[in-house]
């Protein structure tokens, strides 16, 4: 009842066509908010941002402002439960660090919200669980943000492999690394990431690989490493190298590192061809790459229109509560990654292959 009330108070028209609007909160005012999210939802058709959820008044207040947001829908933490009473809410925006994920979405689901969260879905399979299970329960979706499944040039890519357009893909390397220099950035704390740089950057690798292959991983090998003396890596790896096998045959050589710029993927086939993006995993200003051919041809790149992954995100999960479609990325999706870091951080341990399936019954018992 107060999820149709919401969406009756937003019907609008776009291109002719009528349509609802889903009402959005969104709860972090971080970086990605600031630079990314808020910007992206005045591009949005079935999205509109109705509030803002944050531990900063001042912020909260100011961005508030800037984007035409109510004052009256402006919550602190204290007070994040009286969303169940604002009708014009329908789905939460997590983009808070990784700990804070599961509270919030449980939180969220009881207020009967929707929820909408940021990668990495939680810090445990556990923890992913039971948000998939709050959600549920309350009858609520749960999606989790992976633009990367939404953006057009992996599309693209993803239709390569799937098509062998340029022979069966044997072989992929994958990378992705940002450098973080501040010390004292939540990410560098276990208790709030959960881990290092495989839980912010290793997850691209892991989750983007899985998109394209439509596949899940066998077994996986990993080594992780902190430079001795580095003061950012007291409790987390600074750098971790992983490999994944699927039971196609192919194989994939991973890695993040929170000290060096550089993100790309390659994909090699047995027709002595690679194909791949660099960069891969930017906001913007993606390249699709190709090998020549053994006789040094070249062959031409398409054209591919860019747009903005954040929309993508946003606008599909508001679509999905328009239609009441299951997302895309479902929280299921998410607990996939999340067996797989779960396997490499054994893996990266225990100097061991760690198949998945072990991992999987575990959890099954
Ligand atoms: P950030 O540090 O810029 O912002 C974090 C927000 O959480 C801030 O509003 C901060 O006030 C709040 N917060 C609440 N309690 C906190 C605490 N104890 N310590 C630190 N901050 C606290 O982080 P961010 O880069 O916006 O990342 C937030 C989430 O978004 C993470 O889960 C991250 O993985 C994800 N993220 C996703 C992408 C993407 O491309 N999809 C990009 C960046 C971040």
């Amino acid at each position: 009842m107060q999820e149709e009330n919401s969406l009756k108070s937003l019907v609008s028209d776009i291109g002719g066509e009528a349509h609802k609007k889903v009402g959005f909160a969104i709860l972090g005012l971080g970086e990605l908010t600031e630079t990314q999210l808020l910007p992206a939802f005045e591009k949005c058709n079935y999205a509109e941002l109705i509030a803002l959820i944050s531990d900063d008044n001042d912020k909260a207040n100011e961005l508030a402002k800037k984007y035409n947001i109510d004052q009256a829908n402006v919550y602190s933490y204290d007070h994040f439960d009286a969303i169940a009473g604002n009708e014009r809410i329908d789905v939460v925006y997590i983009v808070l660090p990784n700990s804070m994920h599961k509270d919030y979405t449980i939180r969220s689901a009881k207020a009967l919200k929707h929820v909408l969260c940021e990668k990495p879905m939680a810090t445990s399979v556990s923890e992913a669980e039971e948000m998939i299970n709050a959600c549920r329960k309350a009858d609520r979706k749960l999606m989790i943000a992976y633009r990367v499944q939404f953006e057009p040039h992996h599309k693209v890519i993803k239709e390569w492999i799937k098509q062998h357009v340029f022979g069966k893909v044997k072989a992929i390397e994958c990378f992705n690394g940002e450098y973080v220099d501040d010390a004292s950035q939540w990410r560098f704390k276990k208790s709030l990431a959960g881990g290092g740089v495989l839980m912010d950057l290793g997850i691209y690798c892991i989750n983007t690989l899985r998109y394209l292959m439509d596949n899940e991983p066998v077994w996986v090998s990993a080594n992780m490493y902190a430079t001795p003396g580095d003061e950012r890596f007291k409790e987390v790896e600074e750098t971790i190298l992983f490999q994944m096998a699927f039971d196609d045959g192919t194989v994939a050589s991973c890695g993040a590192s929170y000290s060096l710029n550089y993100q790309r993927y390659r994909c090699f086939t047995e027709e002595k061809i690679w194909f791949g993006m660099d960069p891969a995993f930017a906001y913007k200003d993606l390249k699709i790459e190709i090998s020549p051919t053994n006789d040094g041809k070249e062959f031409p790149l398409p054209v591919v229109k860019e747009k903005d992954q954040f929309v993508l995100v946003i606008d599909h999960m508001a679509e999905c509560i328009l239609k009441n479609k299951t997302p895309k990325t479902p929280g299921e999706e998410g607990l996939k990654d999340q067996f797989v870091i779960d396997a490499i951080y054994r893996s990266a341990k225990q100097k061991k292959v760690i198949y998945l399936k072990e991992i999987m019954s575990e959890y099954q018992q």
